[in-house]
This record gives structure tokens, sequence and C-alpha cells, in this order.
């Protein structure tokens, strides 16, 4: 951290959480911080445990991209259908190129040279930095003890004097808050553990990365959409492999 020439190089980032109206944080973060650190600061923030969290993603409102992203940790596991890893922490989720009649959710106007397939763009949240993230406004979803909450943020780049700078460095920088996130005021206290999960802080982020993540994808795309292309025109030997390595799902059953 002795290094202050690098102190100048970036904005913070103001973020107004709101609950509602009555309740609200105003906090200041460094923009390399992670929405999966961002996830961890908004409980802090807001004094709710976290071991009661059963659930939560990001999404973007106001998304300027065509394909809609879906941010959380991407657990393979857990995922249902295809997922093609494309870059570190990105993924397409997709309808297989085999797949005979797909009847997967389709999550943006289809073009015709894409036709009977569907794609989104899963990110996992711990690669993203909140200044590479396309959109100001933020829904925070989560389930807490079986209930569905949302949080509203809004993220703002601001000019700080540099001293000022020097602290959010450290430790996101709660500047307001008004209201309880329960109305039964239950609190729970800070855990200072947690704090570090924000350090150290990357400084060699380049904003050539966003870039490259979105070449990845449509890359990766057109890959799939030529491969759908080629099953439905020549439907000859299969010589799909599988991300995981497998044979293709849908040859392998109809041999
Ligand atoms: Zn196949």
């Amino acid at each position: 951290m002795g290094d202050l020439s690098n102190t100048f190089t970036f904005k913070p980032i103001l973020i107004r959480a709101s609950k509602d109206s009555h309740c609200t944080r105003d906090i200041l973060v460094s923009p390399f911080m992670t929405l999966f650190q961002l996830h961890k600061f908004i409980l802090i923030v807001f004094d709710l445990n976290e071991s009661s969290i059963e659930y939560h993603n990001f999404n973007l409102l106001n998304q300027l991209e065509s394909i809609e992203t879906f941010y959380e940790i991407i657990d393979h596991q857990e995922i249902d259908g295809f997922i093609t890893p494309v870059a570190p922490g990105v993924y397409i989720e997709h309808t297989h190129p085999h797949e005979p009649l797909p009847l997967f959710s389709i999550y943006q106007p289809l073009h015709d040279d894409i036709i009977q397939m569907s794609f989104r763009m899963l990110r996992d949240e711990r690669y993203c930095k909140l200044e590479t993230i396309p959109s100001q406004e933020i829904a925070y979803e989560f389930q807490h003890n079986s209930q569905h909450y949302s949080i509203h943020l809004n993220l703002q780049p601001v000019n700080l004097p540099i001293q000022f700078l020097e602290e959010i460095d450290l430790h996101p920088k709660i500047i307001h808050k008004t209201g309880h996130f329960f109305e039964t005021n239950t609190t729970f206290p800070i855990h200072h553990k947690l704090m570090h999960y924000y350090l150290p802080l990357s400084r060699n982020c380049k904003t050539t990365d966003e870039n490259q993540v979105k070449h990845a994808f449509r890359t990766g795309i057109e890959k799939l959409v030529d491969e759908r292309r080629r099953f439905l025109l020549e439907q000859k030997d299969c010589h799909w492999v599988e991300p995981t390595g497998e044979k293709c799902v849908y040859c392998a059953l109809s041999m």
C-alpha cells in the first residue's frame, strides 16, 4: 500500500443502497471491489446475518446488452441446462446445439440466424469488479429466513479529496444510514473477520478486460450457432464433445 501514485488513478464509487425510502445506506467503495465483496458488505451495513441468507444474486437494471446477464456465484453442480465457459468467470448458458426441439426459455427476441437457440451470459460475481459493470442501477435480491427481499443499488463514481481516498482504500465506508432493515430492529454485531474479504484490492484491473469478455462471449455464441447449423443441415456423425469432455448428450441417446 506504499505506492501513493496509484491513489490518484481511480474514482471511488458511492453506492446508495435502499430497501425502501426509510431504510437506506450510503457507502463508499473502491471501483475494484467485486460483486461478491459487495454482497458481503451489504449484509454488514444492513446488519443482516449471513447465515440466514439462503440465496442471493445481482440483476442489472437498464441493461445495455441485448443478451441478459446474470451475476451470482457459479456453482457447476447446481446449474441446469448447458453452459460453456468462455473466459474466467464467464459462461454462456444455452440450448444444446444438437437438441432436436429446444424448449429452453427464450431470454431475448431471437434473430433468424440463431433460430431455436437461446443464450444468457452467466458471470461469476467473484470475478466481476464494480468498475466493469455496465449499469448504474442494480437489484440485489436475496432470501432471508424463507422471505424474498430486494435492495436497490445506485452506483455513482465520485471525485474525492486524496485523504479520503486513502481511507476507503482499505475499508468501504458508511457515509449515511437511515432506518433498520427489519422493523423489529434485530441487529447483529459486525464481524471484523468479514472485513478481510476486501483486502487486498487489485490495482491491476484493465478496462480492456471487459471488451475481451464481450468478444469471447460473442465468439462462443457464433461457434454454438454454427454447430447448430451444421447439425440441422447435415445430421451426419456427431463429433460434438460436451464442455465436460463427455460425448454429445443428444446424439448419444439416439444411437
Ligand atoms: Zn450430437
